[in-house]
């Protein structure tokens, strides 16, 4: 078992601070999703993982941090970068010039900046551009195609130096990475500290309201900490004097949202106030809706043992051993008495198991070769590309997804 020293579990708020953090959903014993496995027999820690909610800024969270230590050493995957990411990086450029009126030689900063692909149409363009980025690996990617890569993590001391370094930045923006951090405070007060006056900042996330809406408990692990809505980004930007005024959306994770904001306010937009009223309609900030969330997620699990029952007799294969598939894999209890193997794109997995439940990860080429009567997409957000891969391999069974909603078959 873990050491207690291993994990935290918060009592104040992530973001506000208040004591008034209310436990929505257990989503049980879970092994870091991440942590894919050598041998199938072979020992794995598993930590508790709850989601909580925040009556004062409402904030939905997790209730446990592991250490940033225990996370990283489990995280020795690069993300290969899939062409929805790819078409998405140029839409990302062009709005992001528009929105901010960027002049040639003005400065752009990415937070988490991976491989660089999203710093690249700024860089090609002729703006200057920083990476900041802590695994090494990483950052070494990046600065192969020429993008100008820090190998740190973003806080206000780094943040510092960069404005004595280079001034002020009059893009900054983070994708997917604020949700992830645990000193919150310190990332956004290095943004505030480096972002010119005139700046634009730019945080996209997972939003909320579409896993309230589409029932997207399988993007809750341990590395996602927290899980914001429009309101509580806007709670915690406020607190530092940044201030929102415009939202687009993204495809990323299955449903993201795009927020920019600056030092000096500025006239909302009208998108930004309308989904500022949707996600007041719906609920996004109200613990009884977070409760009635928890209560289809219970139905969810209950709805997918069924099925895998129905298939016990013939062969399921998976597709995509992605982190956010092993929330949901481990919460439902699934093995590889349910689940035959898992193929998966990624060499870097191919030969290893999944957390949990033990899962062998194989080529499509295998995959193919165990004849399988059904294909279970659990990268449901490459659901395309992934159908699109299987019949051009030669599958023509039916296809199972459990995401987003409900469990159900199609042809596909
Ligand atoms: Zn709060």
């Amino acid at each position: 078992m873990n050491s207690e020293n291993d994990y935290e579990v918060i009592k104040k708020c992530r973001v506000c601070g208040s004591l008034d953090v209310v436990d929505v959903l257990d989503l049980g014993m879970q092994p870091l999703a991440n942590s894919l496995k050598q041998k199938a027999n072979a020992q794995e820690e598993k930590y508790p993982l709850t989601l909580a909610f925040c009556q004062d800024c409402s904030l939905v969270q997790l209730r446990e941090t592991i250490r940033k230590e225990i996370l990283f050493d489990s995280y020795v995957w690069v993300t290969g970068t899939s062409e929805t990411a790819k078409d998405y990086a140029k839409t990302f450029y062009e709005r992001t010039v528009n929105i901010s009126g960027l002049k040639k030689g003005d400065l752009v900063i990415e937070i988490a900046s991976n491989d660089g692909i999203f710093l690249k149409p700024f860089y090609s363009e002729g703006f200057s551009v920083i990476g900041i980025e802590p695994a090494k690996n990483i950052a070494a990617m990046a600065k192969k195609i020429g993008i100008r890569t820090f190998e740190a993590y973003w806080n206000l001391t780094n943040a510092e130096k960069i404005v004595s370094d280079f001034g002020y930045a009059h893009v900054i923006f983070a994708r997917n990475v604020i949700p992830h951090v645990s000193e919150l405070h310190s990332v956004i007060q290095g943004i505030e500290c480096c972002l010119d006056p005139e700046g634009v900042g730019i945080i996209e996330f997972h939003y909320s309201g579409i896993i309230l809406e589409e029932l997207h408990y399988d993007s809750i692990y341990h590395e996602h900490l927290c899980y914001f809505s429009i309101r509580s980004l806007e709670y915690l930007l406020n607190q530092f004097n940044l201030f929102s005024f415009h939202i687009d959306t993204s495809p990323i994770s299955g449903g993201s949202y795009v927020i920019y904001f600056s030092r000096k306010k500025r006239q909302q937009s009208e998108n930004y106030l309308n989904l500022l009223e949707k996600e007041n309609l719906i609920g996004v900030n109200n613990v009884q809706t977070w409760n009635a969330f928890a209560k289809s997620c219970y139905e969810h699990r209950e709805k997918s043992i069924d099925i895998a029952e129905s298939f016990s007799s013939k062969t399921v294969l998976g597709f995509g051993a992605s982190a956010r598939s092993s929330t949901y894999l481990n919460f439902c209890g699934f093995d590889s008495a349910h689940i035959k193997a898992i193929i998966d794109n990624n060499p870097l997995k191919q030969g290893m198991y999944s957390p949990g439940g033990s899962i062998p990860i194989v080529t499509l080429k295998s995959g193919m070769q165990m004849n399988p009567d059904l294909i279970f997409i659990l990268a449901w957000n490459f659901r395309d590309e992934i159908i699109k891969e299987c019949r051009v391999n030669g599958y023509v069974g039916e296809f199972l997804v459990a995401f987003p909603q409900s469990p159900y078959y199609f042809r596909g």
